[in-house]
């Protein structure tokens, strides 16, 4: 769409060419997304960023812990910028970095090893915990792999933050629910039990993506009966009941695909952010039919508009860069770089 913020982000990018990248998440809406010279979910992203070294500025469209990660990978003298630092994690927010180091020394404390999973949807903080403990990071697409990874280099795995997306990876593996346990974290640690933990292999944070939460079983239900034929697929951040009714379930990357090669015709339900369903609607419009599950939106990822954009390209040179203190990203980097050793 041409509208005047459009116009301005489109001579900024020719007058910088390629010193200048911007990058967008899938969950960013149409109006921002149409700028972005790259888009992915947040493992294609973090892979992309080591390859942009003729950029001299990145732009980060996404939310806070995506900006970071992308800050911590990028090459000395490259800037990354944010359109909206404030834009947060509501699901990344449930795991301060100072907890997750107060649970993990808990559940540690009488020698078990516990190897801490972070889901790359949380602050750099608390990537840098995880390495320290000797743990890693894993996104929605390698999540299984990840898990594998965790599970055999110690006694017990600490999933963190995201409790549906553990237990619906566990389900992929095999793992037994009565070997899980969702953990109390209140009054730091505190109220842990260690010894009572003993018997379960993966422990799980109580976070959730509120985003996902909003799709539930009986929506699932509601499409079965009312359209016998159609498909439903979902994020793995979704409820294990509403993932165990759907046709599939997966990353951001994966709904994009199964939708590219269901049948023509086909009547698609989504279960993920509402950009992202309104825009494959869009781009099938006359050969599927696309609809959400619910409409259910990121409030977060919508922070970052075209005016925002258009704003922050104008002020580039003047504009704070992300950072991140040098020795939460030397060990932060250490996590994520054992995830893209795991999973090249
Ligand atoms: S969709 Fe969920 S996990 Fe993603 S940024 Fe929003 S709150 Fe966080």
């Amino acid at each position: 769409m041409n509208t005047p913020h459009a116009q301005t982000i489109a001579a900024i990018r020719r007058q910088r060419g390629a010193s200048l990248v911007i990058m967008g998440h899938h969950y960013q809406g149409g109006l921002v997304i149409q700028h972005t010279d790259l888009r992915g979910d947040s493992l294609e992203l973090a892979r992309q960023v080591r390859g942009l070294r003729a950029a001299r500025h990145i732009v980060f469209c996404g939310v806070s812990f995506m900006a970071e990660t992308a800050a911590m990978l990028a090459a000395p003298g490259q800037k990354v910028v944010s359109p909206a630092p404030e834009a947060g994690c509501v699901m990344a927010d449930m795991a301060p970095g100072p907890l997750a180091d107060a649970v993990l020394r808990r559940l540690t404390a009488d020698g078990r090893r516990i190897i801490p999973l972070a889901y790359v949807n949380t602050d750099a903080h608390v990537k840098a915990v995880v390495a320290r403990h000797g743990g890693s990071v894993c996104t929605s697409a390698n999540a299984p792999a990840m898990l594998r990874w965790a599970l055999e280099r110690g006694d017990g795995v600490l999933f963190l933050p995201d409790k549906n997306l553990g237990h619906n990876t566990a389900n992929i593996l095999g793992l037994r629910e009565d070997r899980r346990a969702v953990i109390d974290v209140s009054g730091m640690g505190a109220a842990l039990d260690p010894a009572a933990l003993r018997s379960k292999t993966l422990l799980l944070w109580p976070g959730m993506c509120v985003v996902h939460k909003r799709f539930t079983a009986a929506q699932v239900e509601a499409v079965r009966h009312r359209d016998p034929d159609a498909l439903v697929v979902v994020h793995p951040e979704c409820e294990p009941e509403v993932v165990g009714r759907a046709d599939a379930a997966g990353s951001t990357s994966f709904i994009i695909r199964y939708v590219a090669e269901a049948p023509r015709g086909a009547a698609i339900y989504v279960g993920t952010e509402l950009n992202l369903v309104e825009r494959l609607a869009r781009e099938h419009e006359g050969v599927r039919t696309v609809r959400p599950l619910t409409p259910s939106h990121c409030r977060n990822m919508a922070k970052t508009t075209e005016e925002v954009l258009a704003a922050t390209l104008e002020d580039l040179d003047d504009i704070e860069p992300v950072t991140v203190p040098c020795d939460v990203a030397r060990d932060a980097v250490v996590a994520i770089e054992r995830m893209l050793e795991a999973c090249r």
